[in-house]
């Protein structure tokens, strides 16, 4: 079974000792240190929590939730590879967890997972460790989506897809409802309709018979016109959109 390291509970980010390029001061050699080095060698500097370089700045930041009031966490480190995704797999996953829970937190934990999700790839594209560590490294454990984290926070996730899928789909539903009253609403013989537009143009509208928005009463024509005095509809108003259904002016009674 290969060497595990035990993972450790939240370690701190600021390095209890200054970060040093080299751990260890080194003995001055009887002679010059070969300069520049003839084979490329990781510089700048160590990892705060291990010492191992490559390490990069890394920011993760964090969303607590609680109802009325809520925590934005920020952990921020010069950070080697393994470490960097520890800290930034362990914060993602917390805020998956305990990200959702209050209206703004709703809208907020989605944009702290995404900046996340980018420093998370930006960590994973730092060379691994090329030198020793002097302690060991934190334990980047499984990748978030991999861990029970992942499950819970699918809930919240999924409301809030549905929630933004369904923006869209209202405004579609809304349009077709729209397009319908221009010109693809059918009218029924026997029935009435109202012309909300000003004749000649036509936009048809079925209306109750007893009401007083009542215009026209549709019927189909014996002939083949209608009547004198009544419109012919346009033919998009009949069922099968073909013949024109006639529309009799209702005489309005008086008030
Ligand atoms: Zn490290």
């Amino acid at each position: 079974m290969p060497f595990r390291h035990v993972p450790v509970e939240r370690p701190p980010l600021s390095a209890p000792y200054p970060p040093h390029a080299y751990p260890y001061p080194q003995q001055p050699g009887p002679y010059p240190q070969p300069y520049p080095q003839p084979y490329p060698q990781p510089s700048g500097p160590g990892c705060e929590v291990c010492g191992a370089m490559p390490a990069a700045p890394v920011t993760v930041r964090g969303h607590q939730g609680m109802v009325v009031v809520m925590r934005f966490l920020r952990r921020q480190g010069v950070l080697c590879r393994t470490c960097g995704l520890a800290v930034a797999r362990r914060m993602q996953a917390d805020t998956l967890v305990q990200g959702w829970w209050g209206p703004l937190s709703m809208l907020i934990t989605p944009f702290v997972l995404l900046l996340n999700v980018g420093e998370l790839s930006r960590i994973r594209k730092l060379p691994p460790p090329a030198t020793a560590a002097w302690r060991p490294p934190l334990d980047p454990g499984r990748p978030v989506l991999r861990r029970p984290a992942g499950l819970v926070a699918l809930v919240p996730l999924l409301a809030l897809a549905g929630l933004v899928l369904a923006v869209p789909l209202l405004i579609v539903i809304g349009m077709a409802v729209d397009s319908g009253g221009n010109g693809h609403v059918t009218l029924k013989p026997g029935s009435c309709a109202r012309n909300l537009a000003d004749w000649p143009q036509q936009d048809l509208r079925p209306a109750d018979c007893g009401s007083p928005d009542a215009q026209f009463r549709v019927y189909w024509p014996d002939g083949p016109a209608c009547e004198p005095g009544d419109y012919d509809a346009y033919p998009e108003y009949s069922e099968d959109g073909g013949l024109s259904l006639c529309l009799h002016p209702v005489k309005k009674a008086k008030n």
